[in-house]
């Protein structure tokens, strides 16, 4: 093996500059060229691919997006399509791509691997959704701005005697607005593991109400309930006044904090020296204090283990 290549594809997250940064530099170490591919696989496909040296990468470790930014190509379901992927790939002479992204992009790595390349999947993605790791690169990150936002809301709910329900992204899990609201101090919680019970939160807001609280803040994941619709309810039949917030693509974006620029460096090195070993079709995660990893499609089958006993204080302060 002489030439691999990395790739960002799907959301975008922070830290995953860092394993760009990882991944040539650790590949020039073990004298290999390094390639960029552009634009997630509709770059790929495209040839839209630039050998580069360690000082294209000099300084990214601190910046959030992805300097080989990312694409959604759902055109790369179709084997015909892929095989203009293969086909640049060939004519460049690189045997290996390491991919950054979500489930989405480990089911592209997949179908690429079964045409003969060598591929390594790197999780990149706030939503901390793969569950053949404990936490994807971006989470972290993500996280603070959210409780930093909620921190916020806080201050100005209780200037004001308020009910603030934050809408938070994770798509199917609900780690982001579990952590949240452990760090942000959440009094209530909605996301696909906890479920909704309606009349539950509104007999809560209620006493909230007659007992004077000065404010209440509902994490929620999207997708759950319509926010602000479930805000108008609230007040309607609780008399509390309520705001709805939906954070949206804010939470995407800024410089990674610390542990997703390791994270990221750590498995862009732990990617290159699986290439390097001669292995393929390999998903990395982080297991407790390890980097391991698993077969692709093992990776994506694995069930999540939902951690239950984080609940913490949620629901409980009265
Ligand atoms: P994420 O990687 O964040 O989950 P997506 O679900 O959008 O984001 O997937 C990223 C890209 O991976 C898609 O735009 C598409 O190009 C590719 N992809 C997704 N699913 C498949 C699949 N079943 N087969 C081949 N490629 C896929």
């Amino acid at each position: 093996m002489k030439k691999i290549a990395v790739m960002t594809s799907g959301g975008d997250a922070p830290g995953m500059n860092a394993v760009v940064r990882a991944v040539v530099r650790s590949g020039l170490h073990y004298g290999l060229e390094v390639y960029g591919i552009y634009e997630g696989y509709k770059g790929l496909c495209e040839g839209n691919i630039k050998k580069l040296n360690r000082y294209d990468v000099t300084r990214i470790i601190s910046r959030g997006g992805t300097v080989l930014r990312s694409a959604r190509y759902p055109e790369f379901k179709d084997e015909e399509v892929r095989k203009n992927a293969v086909k640049q790939l060939n004519e460049l002479g690189i045997d290996a791509v390491v991919v950054i992204g979500g489930d989405g992009t480990y089911r592209g790595a997949m179908a690429l691997s079964a045409m003969g390349i060598k591929t390594i999947g790197i999780p990149g993605t706030i939503d901390n959704d793969i569950s053949s790791t404990d936490y994807t690169i971006g989470f972290f990150t993500a996280l603070q701005t959210v409780v930093d936002s909620v921190d916020k809301l806080r201050d100005t709910s209780m200037s004001h005697k308020r009910c603030n329900i934050v809408e938070v992204m994770g798509r199917n899990c609900g780690d982001l607005a579990l952590y949240a609201g452990i760090a942000g101090g959440s009094e209530f919680l909605i996301t696909p593991e906890t479920g909704f019970q309606k009349e539950k939160l509104l007999a809560a807001i209620k006493k909230f109400n007659e007992i004077g609280r000065l404010h209440a803040i509902v994490v929620v994941t999207e997708n759950m309930v319509n926010v602000q619709d479930l805000a108008k309810e609230i007040e309607e039949e609780t008399g509390y006044e309520t705001r709805a917030t939906v954070l949206g693509h804010v939470q995407r974006g800024g410089d990674p904090v610390a542990f997703d620029r390791v994270l990221g460096t750590e498995m862009g090195e732990y990617a290159v020296e699986l290439l390097v070993n001669g292995q393929s079709g390999r998903a990395v995660g982080l297991k407790g204090m390890e980097y391991v990893d698993y077969d692709i499609q093992f990776a994506l089958n694995k069930k999540r283990e939902i951690p239950n006993k984080r609940y913490g204080l949620i629901g409980r302060i009265k």
